[in-house]
């Protein structure tokens, strides 16, 4: 599934509050939340590259979740004032709850958010192609989803077994055309690129990024295979059965997605996202744009007016409790960190960050002096760039933008 959740690299801290004291805090008509993110945790199977908190062979226990969740969320959602526009379900693999599970969920959801006087613009689902059936299209339609972001990463057999992933190339078409035959056609395709052991990544990948064009998606979204500590594609790679595909060829391989989708009429307005003209996805943006956002289910992370934190990423105590879940890390940000996160987060958008922006992020007491000086050496070596009054990162910049932002913050 997309690696586009909400940031979650919060800290521990000994004084942390608890999810009532963020609510307390989101309850403030200032706060203004706009979006709410629901983690659901089931799939079918555990990916070796995957990070996220998943749970497989656990499927006894989905119908209880959904009960769960809608307990939470009728603690969390009269809190909030109206205001929430974007809902993004994630996970794990929504799509594999069962068609009457998932219903009850994102039913009894669109209820409570009603209640509230939410009014969704935006409503996206994450879905496996393999798990999109007639049934599952129609329970999505039904219950107001706009917008579904389907895992496809590949249209290549090899690159798909390399990944662990199970579905057949054409269940991606197919799962299209279900949506779209129930009114649902706002659908985003996620890719990813340099996957280790093919004979010619670059031939893979451009034939994948054809093959999702000719689906037509409204949106695309790239990532380059990461190795995350801990999952066992990161093992098999310390212990030297694998080996990643170089820097260079990766660079290429982004090169590549940069000049197709854009010939093809997308606007690349992420580091990882492409959209046709009026498809943005607005839920990503409010992470991007250090807006305010509510999470719901287990592991999921939240960010409202400096607090960042996440839900306990286990299952058995998040079914076990009742209302609030429990919190494993929070962390506030001081205007000095909050200054740097903008900094971070605003410059993934190819866009960048408007002026008075950079000029407040720059005075901080702390930290100012030092991003001057970053940025300034940024802009000499061509790494930044001024578009009239926004800063970005230049055409280099984005393929070293990890190392570009870090030093901003
Ligand atoms: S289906 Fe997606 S969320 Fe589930 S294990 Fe695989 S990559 Fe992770």
């Amino acid at each position: 599934m997309p690696r586009a959740h909400a940031p979650d690299d919060t800290s521990q801290t000994a004084a942390a509050p608890d999810a009532a004291a963020m609510l307390a805090s989101a309850s403030s008509v200032e706060a203004c939340v706009q979006g709410l993110y629901v983690h659901v945790p089931f799939c079918a199977h555990r990916c070796h590259y995957c990070d996220f908190f998943t749970v497989a062979g656990r499927d006894d226990q989905r119908r209880a979740f959904a009960q769960r969740l809608l307990g939470e969320a009728d603690v969390v959602l009269p809190r909030i004032p109206p205001g929430i526009r974007t809902v993004f379900v994630g996970g794990g693999t929504p799509t594999h709850l069962p068609p009457s599970v998932l219903a009850t969920l994102l039913t009894g959801l669109r209820e409570r958010l009603a209640a509230g006087g939410h009014r969704i613009e935006e409503w996206t689902l994450e879905a496996n192609p393999d798990t999109v059936s007639d049934e599952t299209a129609a329970v999505l339609a039904e219950a107001g989803v706009t917008r579904v972001s389907l895992g496809a990463q590949s249209f290549d057999p090899p690159a798909l077994q390399m990944l662990e992933r199970r579905h057949d190339p054409a269940n991606v078409g197919q799962a299209m055309e279900r949506l779209r035959r129930v009114g649902i056609t706002d659908l985003s395709v996620d890719l990813i690129f340099a996957v280790p052991e093919l004979k010619d990544p670059v031939e893979v990948w451009a034939r994948d990024l054809d093959m999702a064009l000719a689906l037509d998606p409204t949106h695309l979204s790239c990532y380059g295979l990461t190795y995350e500590a801990g999952t066992p594609l990161r093992r098999r790679l310390d212990v030297g059965r694998i080996e990643r595909v170089g820097e260079e060829v990766e660079a290429d391989l982004y090169e590549c997605a940069r000049v197709r989708l854009e010939a093809a009429g997308f606007e690349h307005y992420e580091i990882s996202n492409w959209a046709r003209p009026g498809f943005r996805c607005r839920h990503n943006l409010v992470y991007w744009t250090n807006g305010n956002w509510w999470p719901l289910g287990p592991s999921a992370s939240g960010h409202v007016e400096g607090w960042r934190w996440r839900n306990l990423p286990r299952l058995g105590p998040y079914l076990a409790g009742a209302g609030l879940p429990h919190i494993d890390s929070v962390e506030h940000l001081d205007d000095d960190g909050r200054a740097g996160e903008m900094l971070m987060l605003g410059l993934r958008l190819m866009d960048g960050v408007p002026r008075d922006r950079v000029t407040a992020a720059c005075q901080t007491p702390e930290r100012g002096a030092t991003r001057t000086t970053a940025i300034e050496g940024a802009l000499e070596a061509g790494l930044l760039q001024w578009r009239g009054d926004w800063l970005s990162l230049s055409h280099r910049g984005v393929l070293v933008a990890d190392a570009v932002i870090g030093d901003l913050l």
